[in-house]
């Protein structure tokens, strides 16, 4: 049996252990739930306080330009562009992906007349399809959302595609798609290819820029610990920019929206895909996630992800086989993002369990229980206490209280 000093040992040779005091994590916590929220940067607090009282509270107006306020949307979305493999003058910060999933698709569709299919897979996010069905309703039925399995997806691309949308880590399983084969299969098609990055974009390399992605869009609030809620971003190829517009075609996102001109004219670039006013406090926030995930590195965030994902499903093999749990992640740590999902028949009473011990994962229907790696704030013992904490319950039938099987509003 291995012991948790092995973990100890583990976190006393990562190189990036250094990094966890970059975030507030309150003492006897284990947070295995930096994919839906990532953690609290330490340097935030400070950061907005002083946009708050020296610019907001002192400066008022003069703030947009006395403060770049104006630029946040750019400025934020270059950060996150370095993360994703996205040269400049391609990403803003803007929006939440929901809408910004919007104004892509339409500018796709706006891109392919005549081609009447947005497809994706039946598994994909649910927003990500309600926005697809939403624009399709808009257009009054003459596009349609297309859902295939993931063995008919390629087959499925042909001359009615307009855009293949698909997430590039699954959120439930944590599987990687292969964004560079997938997005050429879409062109040999004539299709443009939309990716979701949220549960891959500042933990594990992105190659937008190499892959020839056509458009993308990613989540502030999960890796990148922009804070609840955070901006979204999103990528539109060089190419591609001034070939297409945005169907939500707000002030900020026109050539000049101090002229006050009457009609909307698109700025040159990505800025076209602004919309309104951008809410300062919250950029912010996000750029201080973003800096704060930067400053170690794409490739060793990712090596420590995959090490953490690799020794809990060791443990998990070793420790959980006779508890009825199933992998549902990759084996292959190459196809698997930072999260690793088991499938337990009683998966919301045991994960709400593990919650009233102060290990926090998450529930996912029908029957997943999900734990991300955050890599920044996770550390090989809490990997280890984790298992720990999950044998215990299973032993003792701990989950198998009735206060255990109230499903919250969020999950
Ligand atoms: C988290 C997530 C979203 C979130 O969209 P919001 O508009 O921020 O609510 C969208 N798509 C995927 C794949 C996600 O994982």
């Amino acid at each position: 049996m291995r012991e948790r000093s092995d973990a100890l040992t583990l976190d006393a040779g990562d190189p990036l252990a250094g990094h966890r005091g970059h975030f507030v994590l309150p003492d006897g916590i284990v947070y295995l739930d930096g994919n839906s929220l990532g953690a609290l940067p330490a340097a935030l607090p400070a950061r907005l306080d002083a946009v708050i009282h020296e610019q907001w509270g002192r400066d008022l107006i003069r703030s947009w330009n006395r403060h770049d306020w104006i630029d946040l949307p750019v400025r934020v979305g270059e950060a996150a562009a370095a993360l994703i493999g996205a040269g400049p003058g391609q990403v803003v910060a803007a929006d939440s992906t929901s809408v910004n999933l919007f104004k892509l698709l339409a500018a796709a569709l706006d891109a392919r007349p005549g081609r009447t299919v947005i497809l994706s897979v039946e598994d994909n996010f649910p927003t990500d399809l309600y926005m697809a069905q939403g624009l399709a309703r808009l257009l009054g039925g003459e596009v349609r959302l297309r859902l295939v399995s993931e063995p008919a997806l390629e087959g499925a691309m042909d001359e009615d595609t307009a855009v293949v949308m698909l997430s590039h880590v699954d959120f439930r399983t944590g599987r990687i798609r292969d964004m560079a084969a997938l997005t050429a299969a879409a062109h040999r098609a004539g299709a443009l290819a939309l990716w979701d990055l949220a549960h891959s974009a500042g933990v594990l390399p992105v190659a937008l820029d190499a892959a020839e992605v056509d458009l993308a869009v990613g989540c502030g609030y999960k890796y990148l610990c922009g804070g609840p809620g955070a901006p979204a971003f999103l990528y539109v190829a060089r190419r591609l920019q001034d070939r297409i517009a945005s169907p939500l075609s707000g002030w900020m996102g026109h050539v000049a929206p101090f002229a006050f001109d009457p009609a909307y004219r698109p700025a040159p670039g990505v800025s076209r895909f602004l919309c309104g006013t951008p809410a300062v406090l919250a950029m912010t926030a996000l750029e201080v996630g973003v800096e704060t995930i930067s400053l170690a590195g794409i490739d060793r965030l990712r090596a420590k992800a995959t090490a953490l994902t690799e020794y809990f499903i060791t443990l998990a093999d070793e420790r959980l086989r006779d508890h009825g749990f199933e992998l549902a992640s990759p084996r292959d740590p190459a196809d698997r993002g930072a999260q690793v999902s088991l499938r337990h028949a009683e998966g919301l009473p045991i994960m709400a369990a593990l919650v009233a011990r102060d290990v926090i994962g998450d529930f996912r229907e029908p029957d997943i229980l999900r734990f991300g790696f955050a890599p920044l704030t996770t550390r090989f013992v809490d990997v280890w206490d984790a298992v720990e904490i999950l044998v215990e319950i299973m032993e003792t039938r701990a989950w198998d209280r009735p206060e255990h099987r109230r499903r919250p509003r969020v999950t």
